[in-house]
């Protein structure tokens, strides 16, 4: 009487939305065949799997040939940034803007680059 009643409660489990299910793999199975079905599910698990391999690979090829590895002009500073982008030392600061493979200064034509000589020091030495 037991074992009766857990069988027709395991046959009210199997619900009609699943008996839906089966009679609609059923009727697929019957039309295109088991062999498209197993091939189409393959070729989406294969398309799954090989694209993000791809778009990495892609990404990679990209990285490599717009990456600029260099030093900063300045501060002599390692450095990794874009090829024609400006970006920023990261140790003092300065606007740098990469071009053929190198940094260079981002400054305009008519700042002209001076460089400071502390003139106490030379008439100390001269006194001296
Ligand atoms: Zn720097």
């Amino acid at each position: 009487m037991n074992s009766y009643f857990s069988r027709l409660l395991s046959i009210n489990n199997f619900g009609s939305s699943c008996f839906v299910n089966l009679l609609l793999l059923i009727l697929l199975l019957g039309l295109v065949g088991l062999s498209w079905i197993v091939n189409g599910l393959l070729v989406i698990l294969g398309v799954i799997t090989i694209i993000p391999v791809i778009i990495l690979l892609i990404f990679k090829w990209w990285l490599k040939h717009n990456l600029v590895y260099g030093n900063c002009p300045v501060c002599n500073s390692k450095l990794t940034g874009f090829k024609n982008m400006k970006s920023y030392c990261l140790n003092c600061g300065e606007t740098l803007e990469s071009q053929n493979d190198e940094f260079h200064r981002n400054i305009p034509v008519s700042t002209v680059d001076v460089e400071i000589v502390d003139s106490y020091d030379n008439q100390t030495d001269e006194s001296s």
